[in-house]
């Protein structure tokens, strides 16, 4: 190991107190040569076992993952132009390293040796899982193809990333390039102060009077809700639904995009012997088959479509009776129900932070960790990238110590946007060594300001805070030894979102708001009516919103099934199909809302954008077990730590949640939470 070189230190937690960005070069070279070194030595054996071939590699490529996950957590949570520059340019050095390990014929010889020798009774159901796993990664990279298709399957891979990459820039651009110049004041009616004065300083910014506004979320959304002007509103929607298309500016046309990547990914999945690049996506999802999902969203677009109807009814009536327009459009949808929404719940979203500070959210959240895994958090004193950050132990009820995590909470420069949860160490026990679990929790909360001492959450950034920590929990209470199975390591991509979403449903219990909460004096909790009236508001337009989610899920299946659509027009023609039989709100022609579809194209949605619904089906049904039985919250944490989140990778997801909930899961919770059910329904 390089000696002071803080990204070479494989101690309990990473070494931040002496990181020092001159180590990156030196410490992620050293670490791919000797990863080198031990691929070859392990490739060149006679006989292969698990200590020899499986353990020695594994440890030699987790320091690398180690370091250089390291490296691209600070890239992305405290990014300045050195780091994204060394990040930058020793990425292709890495990701070679890696495309050559996964095509090594010699490595993935030795590994199905040792797979082969499990009848000798010599393996664990563990280790004989990862080998499964490791086997199957490695023939969907191509491993056991001749060279020149493994040759073509390289090309196709790189053509992939840049198509890609070219993708997401041409959305990017396309959006940056719009601006919507307004002159005249009295067109500002209905728009929030804080939208006004950024367009005042966009505009001011490019020289010009008046006002200029942006596609980009923070004014586009807000825009659409509130803006009274109707023909601003048309021209926004227009130049929002053909970003990046034949009908916006040509440099940022994505059609040809499309196309070649729908033929680039079905030549890879025929390369390897699937039907479609749908059937090569699935083989690493829990749905399956891309059937199953398809079903899946047949079923609840059928089960939301009366409610949807009468949602759309309901705006229209309210735009003919209070706002004089006679023939709604899709330009109208989200003003006239912002105001509908606000008329009926007379609260608005942002009225509702004053009632969550921080810490308390906080010590709430982990007092329903402790009543779920009987598990305690506590602060423990570490430099970290920012002073702002926390380092957390998490201890069992007999006080030992189960991992780490880092919290890293606020917004600030040079820090990506969103939140998520990152690993930084997996769990991994030897005969010799037990490695403990390492999460980072990451957000972007406004800070406290000035004149008070906590921060203020929205209810929404509550529900943020407890996804993640779902998240954490899921990697740092996995009670299994092998790497490459435990925490999230090796856990099917559509089912990871369960132990993420289960937390989310805690934040709508009156039971836990109680202790999250508080009055506006800080003391006790927020009044109970508003909190009422909160549940209520949030399934308003729930048939809408899921018939939307369904038509993207279809689009992205259907175009990933059979033979790739060879041209633009054929792309569309599957878009128009399904949006017969799925939507109820018309859209025009020149609407594109393909050519910005990041997530399937840009993304790793593809062929797996039905994950984020059939995410919801599973936590829903799984938390709506708490609400039909009398089990406390222990026993329900006790069983769902014991089915789920300590299993890792080890099970099929399938498997673990039949052992949660004792039958497969049905979508009829999800329906009756978001209001689409029947018995909901009556009830409202
Ligand atoms: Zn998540």
């Amino acid at each position: 190991m390089i000696q002071n070189n803080a990204l070479c230190d494989f101690k309990e937690i990473p070494n931040f107190s002496n990181f020092k960005i001159e180590d990156i070069r030196p410490a992620i070279q050293f670490l791919i040569e000797e990863a080198e070194k031990t691929t070859e030595q392990v490739a060149s054996q006679k006989e292969s076992n698990w200590n020899e071939t499986v353990e020695p590699l594994t440890l030699a490529v987790d320091r690398l993952n180690r370091a250089w996950g390291q490296v691209g957590h600070l890239n992305s949570v405290v990014s300045s132009d050195d780091l994204r520059q060394i990040y930058n340019d020793l990425l292709p050095e890495v990701s070679e390293f890696y495309s050559r390990l996964s095509q090594n014929k010699k490595i993935y010889q030795s590994f199905e040796n040792v797979y082969n020798a499990k009848i000798e009774g010599n393996l664990n159901i563990e280790r004989i899982k990862l080998l499964e796993n490791e086997l199957r990664d490695y023939r969907l990279s191509g491993v056991d193809l001749d060279e020149a298709k493994q040759e073509r399957y390289q090309e196709l891979s790189k053509k992939l990333a840049s198509l890609a990459a070219s993708f997401s820039d041409n959305v990017l651009d396309a959006t940056d390039h719009f601006v919507m110049h307004v002159a005249d004041v009295d067109r500002l009616v209905g728009l929030p102060q804080a939208i006004i004065s950024e367009a005042r300083e966009k505009a001011a910014s490019l020289g010009k009077d008046g006002w200029c506004f942006t596609l980009k979320a923070p004014c586009w959304i807000p825009f659409m809700e509130s803006c009274v002007d109707r023909n601003l509103r048309e021209e926004m929607y227009r130049a929002y639904v053909t970003r990046a298309s034949d009908c916006g500016a040509s440099q940022y046309d994505n059609s040809n995009n499309i196309v070649e990547i729908l033929s680039a990914r079905h030549e890879k999945a025929k390369l390897l012997g699937f039907d479609s690049f749908a059937h090569l996506s699935f083989a690493t999802k829990m749905a399956v088959d891309p059937k199953r999902a398809l079903e899946l969203m047949t079923e609840l677009s059928q089960k939301a479509r009366s409610r949807a109807e009468s949602e759309y009814e309901m705006l229209k009536d309210y735009a003919a009776s209070h706002l004089g327009v006679s023939k709604l459009m899709p330009w109208d949808i989200s003003f006239v129900a912002q105001k509908i929404k606000e008329e009926r719940y007379t609260f608005k979203d942002e009225d509702l932070r004053q009632y969550f500070p921080l810490k308390r959210c906080i010590n709430g959240l982990f007092e329903l960790l402790n009543s779920l895994y009987g598990i305690s958090v506590v602060e423990k004193k570490a430099k970290a990238w920012d002073a702002s950050v926390k380092l957390y132990q998490v201890r069992d009820h007999a006080d030992d110590l189960i991992g780490y995590f880092y919290m890293d909470l606020f917004a600030r420069d040079g820090k990506r946007s969103g939140a998520w949860m990152d690993d930084a160490v997996g769990r991994w026990k030897t005969d010799r060594h037990t490695q403990l679990p390492v999460a980072y929790l990451v957000c972007n909360f406004p800070s406290a300001t000035t004149d008070s001492s906590d921060a203020y959450l929205s209810h929404n950034e509550v529900e943020t805070l407890f996804h993640e920590c779902g998240h954490v929990m899921h990697h740092l209470m996995t009670q299994i030894d092998e790497l490459g199975i435990s925490g999230i390591n090796g856990v099917e991509w559509d089912a990871v979102e369960l132990p993420s979403q289960f937390m989310e449903n805690f934040c709508w219990d009156w039971n836990i708001v109680k202790k999250i909460s508080s009055d506006i004096s800080g003391d006790g909790h927020m009044p109970e009516d508003l909190f009422k009236k909160m549940v209520e508001a949030k399934n308003f337009m729930s048939g809408i919103q899921t018939l939307r989610q369904v038509e993207f899920s279809v689009f992205d299946l259907l175009v990933h099934l059979g033979a790739p659509a060879d041209s633009l027009e054929a792309v569309m023609k599957i878009l128009e199909g399904l949006r017969k039989e799925i939507s109820i709100i018309p859209v025009p022609e020149y609407n594109r809302f393909p050519h910005s579809f990041s997530h399937i194209f840009a993304g790793g949605y593809a062929a797996g954008y039905y994950s984020y619904k059939w995410a919801e089906v599973l936590s829903a049904d799984a938390f709506g077990m708490s609400q039909e039985s009398s089990m406390t919250l222990r026993d329900i944490g006790t069983k769902f730590l014991k089915e789920v989140i300590s299993k890792g990778g080890l099970r099929p997801s399938l498997e673990n949640f039949i052992g949660f909930r004792g039958r497969e899961p049905k979508i009829d919770a999800l329906l009756q939470h978001t209001g689409l059910s029947e018995q909901a329904r009556s009830a409202t």
